[in-house]
């Protein structure tokens, strides 16, 4: 066998590299990453785009964690940039406060307002649903009819094509909802970009491996098994996939990005509407909940804090998942469970074979999450390994 390896490791994201990375430096073995597309970072790889914009290539990714561990962990291959993710709604024809909290309330009345008579508000909105079941129930219970239909339930609808209904109530309840003048929309306690980027990260996470680390792209695993020798695999790829789809396909939620970049000049023209110089819209996520066929529109270089007379700003359109479509978001809904679970208990029995990630786990994780799953794995794979 020309080509032998202690690991063989299915994609070049999170998941993949932290879990090369902690092989390589800690437990000496040598790993092959063998990744379909053209470039390492999975679904969080980022790029100057040709108008010298850094962009977020598949959706904005805002990174954020409570676990000290795991900020440690990467703050080896980054600095941090310090971000309040700042995000708004845009229904009616008018910029909305959002997530929902005192200020969006006082945008509703059109006048100031205090916490308590927002809680009295709501207290009398509200729908009484002691377990909520469904991602509509979560909401109703929490704010009512009025601001789930301005707020939830069209962007919802698009997002999945399916009902509030019929969507888990974790979907909806991942947005926060105070009635303070919290604007946060993130809850966790570190919040921040890698300074350079994510893929300038990723980099440094492979040239820490130094000789140990091959990685192979733009080469679907199934291409190169029989022409490799390797002890483990990891798999971050799709479950369904690993198995020949032998228990049906499991669905996704596709999407499709439409960019359009602006000069300073145009940036110039639209800042009655920016309220900052050098921006398109006046913070760095915008909801369309309601009259627009795309969900957002982000212009990340809010979040990046780069210094760039252009701007660009991305279209975020839901699509449906198909062939030479990018497989983004799993279905959190219990069709998709039960058929996810037929082949959970498969890969149970694979003693060979690790399935972490979003992908072989087909769960939606963040980013720490994900880091947090390849640490844990590579633990329990090599007990004496002095994991950093
Ligand atoms: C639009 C969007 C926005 C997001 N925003 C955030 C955010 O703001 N904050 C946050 O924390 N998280 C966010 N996430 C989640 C984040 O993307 C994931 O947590 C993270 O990317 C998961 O890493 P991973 O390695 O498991 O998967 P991925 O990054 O998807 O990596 C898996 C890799 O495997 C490769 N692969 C698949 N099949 C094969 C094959 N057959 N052969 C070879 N390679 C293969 C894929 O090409 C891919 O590169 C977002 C996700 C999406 C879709």
């Amino acid at each position: 066998m020309p080509w032998s390896f202690d690991y063989l490791i299915v994609g070049a994201g999170f998941a993949g590299l932290t879990a090369a990375e902690q092989l390589c430096t800690q437990s000496g073995k040598r790993c092959l990453v063998v990744e379909k597309r053209d470039h390492i970072g999975g679904n969080a790889y980022d790029r100057h785009d040709d108008h010298g914009v850094l962009i977020h290539c598949y959706g904005p990714h805002y990174f954020r964690t409570n676990s000290p561990r795991i900020r440690e962990y990467l703050s080896q291959f980054t600095e941090w940039h310090p971000v309040d993710y700042t995000i708004l709604s845009h229904t009616g024809n008018r910029y909305w406060k959002f997530p929902i909290n005192l200020n969006t309330f006082e945008q509703i009345i059109g006048r100031n307002s205090t916490s308590e008579e927002m809680e009295a508000w709501l207290a009398e909105k509200r729908v009484p649903i002691d377990n909520p079941a469904n991602s509509e129930e979560l909401i109703i219970s929490q704010v009512g009819w009025e601001l789930y239909e301005k707020f939830f339930k069209g962007y919802t609808l698009k997002q999945w094509k399916r009902h509030p209904k019929d969507l888990d109530a974790s979907v909806c309840g991942r947005i926060p909802i105070r009635t303070n003048r919290d604007d946060r929309y993130l809850r966790e306690e570190f919040q921040a970009l890698p300074k350079a980027g994510y893929t300038r990260m990723f980099e440094k996470m492979v040239a820490a491996c130094e000789g140990r680390l091959k990685v192979l792209l733009k080469t679907d695993y199934r291409e190169i098994l029989p022409h490799v020798g390797y002890g483990h695999i990891i798999h971050t790829g799709p479950i369904d996939e690993y198995f020949g789809h032998c228990y049906g396909r499991l669905p996704y939620r596709s999407l499709r990005f439409e960019n359009e970049s602006f000069t300073p000049e145009q940036l110039i023209e639209r800042e009655p509407v920016s309220g900052k110089a050098g921006f398109w819209q006046p913070a760095m996520q915008v909801n369309y909940p309601n009259e627009e066929q795309f969900t957002r529109i982000v212009e990340i270089k809010h979040a990046t804090g780069q210094l760039c007379g252009n701007s660009t700003i991305v279209r975020e359109y839901p699509d449906d998942f198909g062939p030479g479509k990018e497989a983004y978001y799993p279905i959190p809904a219990p069709d998709a469970a039960a058929i996810y679970q037929k082949y959970k208990q498969r890969a149970d029995g694979e003693t060979a074979v690790s399935f972490i990630g979003r992908l072989a786990t087909y769960h939606y994780y963040n980013m720490d999450q994900v880091v947090g799953m390849a640490l844990a794995e590579v633990g329990r794979l090599e007990p004496n390994s002095s994991q950093r």
